[in-house]
């Protein structure tokens, strides 16, 4: 690999170089045969899909040889279960994983046209929410970037998470239709198909054994057929699949009404069937107990099973080795219905006793937690689950009666513990607690940050920790630095590796060299440049999308994440109210000038996370607007965030903000794009800011804020906000300007619920933390004025960054969980067979 144009690329070989001469005719044939145009009726969307249809082709080359090698050695491969993979886009990353950014960059360029802006034309896969959807698709570049046999299996929803658009101050939620122009990378696969049941009734029978056994008789069958995306690992000729279903009607099902003359009929039921793969859920940890999502949960798992099997099968008689031969990860208890799934077909389809099933079962599932907000806890009404699987009911009532069973008699737990870990939750309406489920059938159960394992086996798991310590562990989330370093900072990027070669890309604590050059100034010089240049880039970005010109040469200060109580978005625009209400007091004070950004969905139910949007939308019109201001402060609400907006935020990012209440985030995976990309971070001890803290020292991150026991100590003794509001006399005059509609002169009144949840509740804490908060910005505005020690802070936090590689959260999954080897050679790079 080597730096050029300001970019870190890898070094084709000769033989390669000599494949790649058809390049140019390979684009043009794609260009007129599959996108069906000539060159006088082209246009750039012509050219963005001809180009994924080119680099389809190379992906599919080293996806068939790894599937060969994967054929012949017979890996334990590794199943990664989620109903969300927060993908954005596709085309950039597999060239710059493949090695073909520069190639590709020529050739496009002979044909007249700049790549950098051509990739513009691809739409985001938002199959995701936020933060869980995105860890799995850094898990992805990581499983295939180390050679393992890792597989995502999800759903291909029609609309991904929506779009956002800001209509005076709030948002308005508009569809994804993000397929709508075709997808050029993704192989459709109408051969891997199989059928789903719903509904209907079981039945037993006597086997010729003269065994007992139960089958379920589904009312209704759907299709699931399959969609890979190809994920190329970088820099290894390995490239892994993203599997994603979609639903069929089938035919069986609707031959019924066709026979009965009933056309009509038919075809709305090919329609209803195929709704379940219409929609990606847009809440981010809140759960709604809706049919279509349990249909949804149930359909991605049945399918992905089957698959899993039917390949297993392939190579090996009977499931005995199974668990030798697969493991498969659930992301949160979304897909846990798996549990119930794999014990059926082992009993009822392949005459299993219960206790090898069962032996069987708890062997291959693991599980990840992502949360201990007991309204994120998943739960389904027995009398669902009843109706839509009356087979699983059954299973998970045996599971849990067998569970209990067994606590009882190994005496660890009294009858409140048992109560609570119980999969069935007593009361007016019975439920099935999914993580509960999740916990009994896996063999490992994981939180995503140091802290948050710890809370989890205090907290929500406690009971849980008595009787099975063993299965808790610890695997601190990351993000993989190809999509965001290497590929979204490319300047940093060579800078970095012109400094200490380009190893980091794949070893990412080789950053800690940089640590050697803190005290070179002319580095500091180049590296204060490279970040101007990417503010720069940040405020055009932001005048288009806005039309709001900003100061690059203020601090951006940037919080950008779905938005929630919990994460305190609103404790972030209080403060602003606070400085701009000093500006107003007394104009000629002397403040570093910052631009605030904000970015992010709410959930379209989640009322007062609305709000708080259109606050922050209501208080950027004042501050922006406001002579007396004079550009010292600018707030800014960026629409629409999503992968590919992120991409471009953070590298012109000056400070981050990631202030939850202690205890609330699980993680966090943005707090290390930032810090990645030499933002400096203002944070609480919660998620994995505690570990940042850790990496980078006190003097290197700006920690204010009420730990997480002192949360909970402050709850327990009757939290009452109103006692902060009397001793902050600016909090008073804050709320009384949010209560007498400062901000709402057109709309009286609509911001009180903001108030009073201030003042009456404040379930987040923000009036006990807004001091602290306060304070510590103050010290970020004095930092931030002393360019040069700001500049060696930024370095050394990429320095420490190393440990936030999902490669190392990878690693330790295969070795503490899957027990699967890492490969010491590398597969060689086959030759592109192009040509
Ligand atoms: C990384 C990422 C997230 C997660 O952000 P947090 O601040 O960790 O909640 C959410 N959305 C997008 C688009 C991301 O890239």
């Amino acid at each position: 690999m080597i730096v050029e144009n300001n970019r870190l690329i890898t070094l084709l070989s000769e033989e390669q170089k000599a494949d790649l001469i058809s390049l140019e005719k390979q684009f043009a044939h794609h260009l007129e045969y599959t996108i069906g145009k000539n060159k006088y009726t082209l246009g750039n969307t012509d050219i963005y899909k001809a180009l994924g249809h080119t680099v389809r082709d190379f992906l599919i080359d080293r996806l068939n040889v790894t599937n060969e090698r994967y054929l012949n050695e017979d890996p334990k491969k590794i199943y990664y279960f989620s109903l969300e993979f927060l993908m954005g886009r596709t085309l950039m990353n597999a060239l710059i994983n493949l090695g073909l950014y520069d190639i590709i960059k020529q050739m496009i360029g002979s044909f007249g046209f700049d790549l950098e802006s051509i990739l513009e034309f691809e739409m985001d896969a938002g199959l995701g929410n936020g933060g869980l959807g995105r860890l799995a698709a850094c898990f992805l570049d990581s499983m295939a970037t180390l050679n393992i046999p890792g597989f995502g299996y999800g759903i291909r929803y029609d609309y991904g998470i929506f779009n956002q658009i800001i209509v005076n101050g709030s948002q308005l939620e508009m569809p994804d239709h993000w397929d709508a122009d075709g997808v050029p990378y993704e192989v459709v696969r109408p051969d891997i198909t199989f059928s789903v049941g719903f509904y209907g009734h079981t039945e037993t029978h006597i086997t010729g054994k003269g065994k007992l056994q139960y089958r379920w008789i589904p009312g209704e069958t759907v299709l699931a057929s399959a969609h890979d995306c190809p994920v190329p690992g970088f820099n290894t000729s390995t490239v892994n699949y993203l599997r994603l279903w979609t639903a069929k009607s089938s035919e069986e099902f609707n031959l019924d009404y066709f026979n009965h003359g009933d056309y009509m009929k038919a075809v709305q039921d090919k329609s209803i069937s195929e709704n379940i793969s219409k929609v990606l859920y847009p809440n981010d940890t809140t759960e709604q107990g809706k049919m279509l999502r349990l249909k949804q949960q149930y359909f991605m798992v049945c399918a992905s099973l089957q698959d899993i099997i039917a390949q297993y099968k392939q190579a090996n008689v009977s499931l005995d080795r199974l668990s030798d031969k697969i493991a498969i990860q659930l992301n949160d208890t979304h897909p846990s219905i798996g549990i119930s799934e794999l014990m059926r077909i082992l009993m009822d389809q392949e005459d299993w006793d219960w206790d090898d099933a069962w032996d069987l079962t708890t062997k291959i599932f693991s599980y990840t937690n992502h949360t201990v907000l007991p309204e994120a806890l998943e739960t389904w009404k027995v009398s669902l689950i009843e109706t839509l699987l009356p087979r699983h009911m059954q299973i998970i009532y045996e599971i849990n009666q067998r569970f209990l069973e067994d606590v009882r008699k190994s005496g660890k737990l009294n009858e409140t513990e048992i109560e609570e870990v119980s999969i069935i939750e007593e009361g007016n309406e019975k439920r099935i607690r999914m993580a509960n489920l999740a916990v009994v059938g896996a063999n490992k159960v994981n939180g995503v940050a140091a802290l948050h394992s710890d809370l989890i086996i205090k907290t929500i798991f406690k009971s849980f920790y008595k009787i099975f310590p063993d299965k808790f562990n610890n695997k601190t989330n990351g993000i993989t630095p190809r999509r965001w370093l290497i590929q979204s900072n490319p300047s940093l990027t060579a800078l970095i590796a012109k400094k200490i070669g380009p190893s980091f890309a794949t070893d990412l604590e080789k950053l800690r060299d940089l640590e050697n050059h803190i005290g070179d100034a002319e580095f500091r010089n180049d590296w204060a440049k490279v970040k101007q240049v990417n503010k720069e880039n940040l405020a055009k970005l932001i005048k288009g999308d806005t039309g709001i010109v900003i100061d690059p040469d203020s601090m951006i200060d940037v919080q950008v994440k779905r938005f929630h109580e919990y994460k305190r978005q609103l404790l972030n625009i209080l403060r602003v109210i606070a400085l701009y209400r000093r500006i107003k007091e007394n104009p000629n004070i002397t403040i570093t000038p910052r631009t605030v950004i904000f970015g992010g969905k709410a959930a379209p139910g989640y009322y007062m996370a609305k709000l708080i949007i259109k606050l922050i939308n209501n208080v950027a019109s004042i501050v922006n607007h406001d002579k007396d201001v004079a550009d010292r402060l600018k707030v800014i609400f960026l629409p629409n965030y999503r992968v590919s907006l992120a991409e471009k935020i953070i590298p012109g990012t000056n400070l981050s903000e990631q202030i939850s209440t202690a205890g609330t985030e699980a993680s966090g995976t943005s707090n290390m794009k930032f810090m990645l990309n030499g933002a400096l971070t203002i944070g609480t001890l919660d998620g994995a800011n505690v570990e940042m803290l850790e990496e980078v020292g006190r003097e290197n991150i700006y920690i204010f804020g009420l730990k997480t026991e002192e949360v909970f100590a402050t709850k327990q003794s009757g939290y009452d906000p109103r006692d902060w509001i009397e001793k902050n006399e600016e909090m008073g005059r804050i709320l009384r300007m949010i209560r007498e509609n400062f901000f709402s002169q057109n709309e009286l009144g609509i911001f009180m619920p903001i108030h009073d949840s201030l003042f009456y509740t404040d379930t987040y804490l923000l009036m006990a933390d807004f001091k602290a908060y306060d304070e510590m910005q103050k010290k970020v505005a004095e930092d931030f004025r002393n360019a040069e020690e700001w500049t060696k802070k930024a370095i050394l936090n990429v320095a420490r960054a190393g440990k936030f590689s999902s490669d190392r959260t990878i690693r330790e999954y295969a070795k503490d969980i899957w027990k699967v080897p890492l490969l010491s050679t590398v597969p060689p790079q086959t030759s592109y067979q192009l040509g």
